[in-house]
């Protein structure tokens, strides 16, 4: 495959990573490729950051076809930057794909056209402890017509954002409010997919959660209410009496790549994982009991971020006397060694950018 690379004439200056809030800053160029059912996927260009224009039809804006995807790149001690399981966000772009009738992309070429959109912005790519460049492509369907149906013709994008540390003053855990009347998905839905509906349906819970002075929410499942599904942007995960105990990837759960390299660092460690749906009740009795030992959320943006009090129904619930618990903070050293390449990588996880 071919890129047309068109570089911008004003550069712009690199800022201060300690002043960076997350996504506001942009990189000097962005990828942009097109779909139409005749041509395939074609006029594969990198090109300066800019606006883009779109017809006032475009299905994207009134049906919502887009999904997208979240990982980082990593600037180690040595210099060079690398990518954390690349070809696991390529995957997962695609069945988000096949879920919302958007094109798929060959993974070869998902993947060189990374590569070499980092190749070109690397250098933005931040070097103060826990800073790095978050990447973002997405993809929409762009018919130019509001006929309802699966597109014709679509967009594939990737942007680039240096983005300062999650944990500025150190892993605090955060509240996290259960939430009884909204859901986030259901199965058979969309939950699986990476899609910017799933996150326009989560709004009002957050926001509702905010009020009330807690970080995120944690979905229930959409038809009974009863089981843990996920929180806000990330997985979960709990430690029930010696066991790691997270709810399965049911269709409705947003299947992460924090949490299934998570499981296959407790797993190679000994630990016991279970994938299994894990109700409400079932925790609140462990909770109870003083069987709940940790939780914590996984996703790339945080890495792992401990949960130190629930809230159901105006009831709080304080976990682990509200600090970060062993294996979580286990997680975060094994997890943010790979990636910053402190840690020797057994896993072969990494993916150096030339
Ligand atoms: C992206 C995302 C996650 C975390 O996935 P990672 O691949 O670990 O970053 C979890 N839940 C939702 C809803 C997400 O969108």
């Amino acid at each position: 495959m071919d890129i047309k690379i068109t570089k911008t004439d004003c550069p712009s200056p690199k800022p201060d990573s300690s002043t960076l809030e997350f996504g506001k800053t942009f990189t000097d160029h962005m990828f942009i490729m097109d779909y139409s059912s005749d041509l395939g996927w074609h006029d594969a260009r990198i090109v300066p950051f800019a606006n883009i224009s779109l017809h006032p039809a475009s299905t994207v804006l009134h049906y919502g076809s887009e999904i997208f995807e979240g990982l980082k790149a990593y600037r180690r001690a040595d210099g060079k930057v690398q990518l954390f399981r690349p070809i696991e966000n390529i995957r997962r772009m695609n069945n988000s794909a096949e879920r919302l009738c958007l094109p798929q992309i060959p993974e070869e070429d998902a993947l060189y056209i990374l590569d070499t959109f980092v190749g070109l912005e690397q250098d933005w790519t931040p070097s103060a402890e826990g800073t790095s460049l978050y990447l973002r492509p997405f993809m929409f369907g762009n018919d130019e017509s509001l006929g309802v149906h699966a597109v014709h013709n679509a967009t594939f994008m990737i942007i680039a954002s240096p983005v300062g540390s999650y944990y500025k003053e150190g892993i605090n855990p955060v509240k996290i409010m259960i939430e009884s009347e909204d859901v986030r998905a259901v199965r058979g839905g969309t939950g699986y997919a990476k899609c910017g509906g799933n996150y326009a349906a989560s709004n009002r819970a957050g926001e509702k959660a905010e009020k009330k002075g807690y970080s995120q929410v944690l979905w229930l499942d959409g038809v009974e209410r009863k089981y843990i599904e996920e929180v806000g942007a990330m997985n979960v995960m709990f430690k029930i009496d010696g066991k790691i105990v997270t709810p399965k990837l049911t269709g409705s759960i947003l299947p992460g790549i924090t949490r299934k390299s998570c499981i296959e660092v407790l797993k190679s460690e000994g630990y016991t994982v279970e994938e299994r749906l894990l109700s409400v009740d079932e925790l609140f009795s462990a909770l109870e009991s003083g069987k709940l030992e940790e939780a914590w959320g996984c996703g790339t943006a945080a890495v792992v971020s401990p949960i130190g009090e629930l809230m159901l129904n105006d009831k709080k619930y304080t976990i682990n006397n509200g600090e970060i618990g062993k294996v979580t903070h286990h997680l975060y050293d094994i997890l943010t060694g790979i990636q910053w390449g402190r840690l020797e990588d057994t896993f072969g996880w990494t993916y150096p950018i030339k």
